[in-house]
């Protein structure tokens, strides 16, 4: 299969990148190359004869209809948005240019591409999103694919409008596409600014380790390389216009997260002093939703995946990696306001 990949050089279209190169398929990187890309994720398939890299905006038609017809693709993911909460909620602007126009125009250029090739019901859009859209739990239940959306920040609206924009074109338009919504991704080539990296970095630093208000958020944990396979199972696989909830089947509140990883770094670095003592209580971000859960169900069922590590495997597989790689995160901490947000996590 030939699959455009929008946002490739980011943390996870970069790990379906590697991934999907890996099974076989043909690869064409669509990535306009933000603060957030590095193209060091995707180094290890940069001369690989199935791999292909277009610099463009998905917010750019002319750009889009160019790739796709230079390349004829099978099959598009997804991926490209601005993904990091705390700066949607510092300026909302650039979400909702990327992740709704952007995908409007994306959706726009693949309908008139797939309208000229006869409309093949093998084409898939893959749409790929967030459990953020469904909003916030309490301490009990798990989001199913048929929970109300309630997006509570300027991503997760952002994202929340985008999700609405494919299931339109698949009604309206007839577009054949898979969605999938997931939980917080971490591994490797997890971008600085993100909870687990700061950890580590700040840790790696001697820095304090910022916790937002009193560490009770709970997250699912998805292991980045697991969400990958999940995902082209879902391309391959998954059934015409249905959405698919994609967890690690691994919740943790934020503090005992934090607390495994200093522990992680405590046995790395045994002469430094207890990494835990870093830790640091910062005020609450703006709207924090208590708690994300994923109830896993369809996928498992349908589609016989599970993911392959736990919480604790991951966790020490990226700890590892960030000791071993940083050649990979230290130019990164000085690309613009990058460096001065480790300061929050
Ligand atoms: P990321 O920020 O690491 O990467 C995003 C990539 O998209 C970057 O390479 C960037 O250059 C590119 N990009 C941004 N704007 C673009 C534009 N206008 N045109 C073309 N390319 C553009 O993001 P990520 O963490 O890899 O997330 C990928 C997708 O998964 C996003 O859609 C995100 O909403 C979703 N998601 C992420 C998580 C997570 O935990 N990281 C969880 C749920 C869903």
């Amino acid at each position: 299969m030939k699959i455009l990949v929008t946002g490739g050089a980011g943390f996870i279209g970069s790990a379906v990148v590697r991934q999907a190169v890996a099974e076989g398929h043909s690869v064409v990187n669509l990535d306009a190359l933000t603060y957030a890309a590095c193209l060091a994720n995707v180094a290890s398939v940069a001369d690989n004869p199935l791999y292909a890299f277009e610099q463009a905006d998905i917010c750019d038609r002319a750009a889009v209809d160019r790739i796709l017809a230079q390349h004829a693709p099978d099959a598009i993911m997804h991926l490209a948005a601005e993904s990091h909460v705390d700066r949607s909620i510092d300026g909302p602007g650039t979400f909702i240019q990327t992740n709704i126009t952007g995908t409007y125009t994306l959706l726009e250029a693949a309908r008139s591409y797939w309208d000229a090739q006869g409309k093949p019901d093998t084409f898939r859009f893959h749409h790929i999103s967030t459990d953020e859209v469904y909003g916030s739990l309490g301490a009990e239940g798990q989001f199913t694919e048929d929970t109300p959306y309630d997006p509570r920040s300027p991503y997760s609206a952002s994202k929340a409008a985008s999700d609405h924009l494919v299931r339109a074109w698949a009604e309206t338009y007839g577009l054949p596409v898979v969605l999938t919504n997931c939980s917080n991704n971490y591994g490797p080539y997890h971008f600085p600014e993100k909870l687990i990296p700061v950890v580590i970095l700040n840790a790696l630093h001697g820095k304090p380790i910022p916790v937002y208000g009193k560490g009770e958020n709970v997250r699912d944990w998805l292991y980045v390389e697991d969400h990958a396979d999940a995902l082209l199972t879902v391309l391959t696989r998954g059934q015409l216009g249905r959405s698919y909830n994609i967890g690690g089947e691994n919740e943790a509140r934020n503090i005992d997260l934090v607390m495994m990883i200093c522990a992680l770094l405590d046995q790395h670095r045994p002469d430094a002093a207890p990494h835990a003592d870093l830790i640091t209580y910062v005020a609450d971000r703006p709207g924090h939703d208590l708690r994300y859960a994923i109830d896993p169900t369809r996928i498992s069922t349908e589609l016989g995946w599970r993911p392959s590590v736990t919480l604790e495997e991951g966790l020490a597989q990226t700890v590892a990696w960030y000791l071993d790689n940083p050649d990979w995160w230290q130019p990164l901490l000085d690309r613009d306001g990058v460096g001065a947000r480790l300061g929050k996590a």
